[in-house]
């Protein structure tokens, strides 16, 4: 089998590992994100150096939560990463020693989850990560949507609503102030800070200071009232956005990955509810069926293996 190596660049862990024509990991590492930029390129060359000494692999594929340009070279803008035109792709290339195939983070998970995941039986789904963000992939007749400047796909930052929270990406309002993992978080100190219901949100505020996304996820599995409530809100964004996403990309699926994800069924529940309820037409037309990310974390690491094989494979069918 050919192998890849596959590194997903994520808001506090970087993910790497070896992946086979399967999309099974046959090794994997993960290391914290540093902060500075200079720190995280290196780690990630340090970490493909790693993974291509051990194993013999045709193509390295390195995911980044940003827009990234046509030619799949230069991270143009990056919300929540002080990434301004870096030049991602020749850094990595200078330090890893082969070509390095880049791509957005969301994009490579929904890809990943297209190709082996959830996504494996439709030909059209889009893709929600909530996370530090929240990535967006569209895949639509079989192939990823990359748009006119390599920038498509970036819903997060579809504006949902007027004049609302400001937004790492220069924006108002945008969805991801209002469904990502740190939106959960946000909520979820509101509800500790103003009482009335759920005990377990403020016990924790008094104990820590601060709020964690699976502190609220632990929570939320243990029944707590508050925790339910904050991911109610954030679940019913999400879910409201869909609503919007259907409208214009008409998908079979969504597929909703992401640290929040973990909460499977307890997410699923109220994004659907609040996706029918906003949904045009509804009662009277088709509806996309919603599911966790398969792959989980992983999709990200292993979706961009598999377009970093395919870029090899391109280049050595090339004349
Ligand atoms: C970025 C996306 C990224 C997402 C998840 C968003 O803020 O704009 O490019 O995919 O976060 O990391
Ligand atoms: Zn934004």
């Amino acid at each position: 089998t050919v192998l890849n190596v596959g590194i997903d660049i994520g808001g506090t862990k970087i993910a790497g590992g070896v992946v086979d024509a399967d999309g099974t990991i046959v090794e994997k590492l993960r290391v914290d994100t540093p902060v500075d930029t200079a720190a995280l390129a290196d780690a990630v060359i340090d970490m493909a150096r790693h993974l291509r000494s051990a194993h013999d692999v045709a193509g390295v594929g390195v995911a980044a939560a940003g827009f990234i340009d046509r030619a799949r070279e230069v991270v143009i803008h990056a919300p929540n990463i002080a990434w301004r035109n870096e030049p991602l792709k020749a850094t990595l290339e200078a330090g890893i020693g082969i070509p390095v195939a880049i791509e957005n983070d969301a994009n490579a998970a929904g890809w990943g989850e297209f190709r082996f995941g959830a996504g494996r039986h439709v030909e059209h789904m889009v893709m929600l990560t909530m996370g530090t963000g929240v990535g967006g992939a569209i895949v639509m007749d079989g192939e990823l949507y990359l748009g006119g400047h390599g920038i498509g796909g970036e819903l997060g930052h579809t504006r949902f609503i007027r004049d609302g929270r400001p937004c790492g990406c220069g924006q108002n309002g945008c969805l991801e102030q209002y469904a990502s993992g740190r939106a959960l978080q946000r909520e979820a100190g509101d509800i500790a800070d103003t009482a009335g219901i759920g005990a377990g949100l403020a016990a924790l505020r008094a104990e820590k200071g601060t709020i964690s996304g699976p502190a609220v996820s632990r929570l939320v599995l243990a029944g707590d009232e508050g925790a339910i409530e904050a991911l109610r809100r954030v679940a019913t964004a999400l879910g409201e956005a869909c609503g919007g996403f259907q409208a214009v990309l008409d998908p079979e699926l969504f597929v909703i990955g992401g640290g929040v994800a973990q909460l499977g069924e307890d997410l699923l529940t109220p994004v659907r509810l609040a996706y029918e309820t906003s949904l045009p037409g509804y009662g009277d037309r088709p509806v996309a069926d919603f599911a966790i990310a398969r792959l989980g974390n992983d999709a990200g690491l292993i979706g961009v293996a598999d377009l970093a094989g395919r870029a090899a494979a391109a280049r050595s069918a090339a004349p």
